[in-house]
């Protein structure tokens, strides 16, 4: 993906966009990433809860990094994959549910 895709109101971290405010789902900025980073992590869109960014700092070249382990792709922290799948499964039983 390239930087000129990410409009400014949005940002990027370890492939998956989030608004300024580190919100994969922000009311604020009527934004919603959550088809994109699906598709970015292959899977199917779903309704599901967005994700939220652990604080995140800007080193000099403008990539975010998270405060606990200062890494743009920490796998813990941005581990988008495994996050996303978790959310899915919630998001699947929750329906089961209703
Ligand atoms: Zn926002
Ligand atoms: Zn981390």
């Amino acid at each position: 993906m390239s930087d000129a895709a990410v409009a400014s109101s949005e940002i990027e971290i370890n492939d998956a966009l989030f608004c300024k405010h580190f919100k994969e789902v922000c009311s604020e900025c009527d934004f919603d990433g959550r088809a994109d980073n699906d598709a970015v992590f292959g899977f199917d869109p779903l309704d599901r809860e967005g994700l939220e960014v652990q604080a995140a700092t800007q080193n000099k070249e403008g990539d975010y990094c998270c405060k606990k382990h200062g890494s743009a792709n920490c796998n813990q922290c941005y581990g988008w994959k495994k996050q996303i799948s978790k959310a899915r499964v919630a998001a699947k039983k929750a329906a089961k549910h209703k």
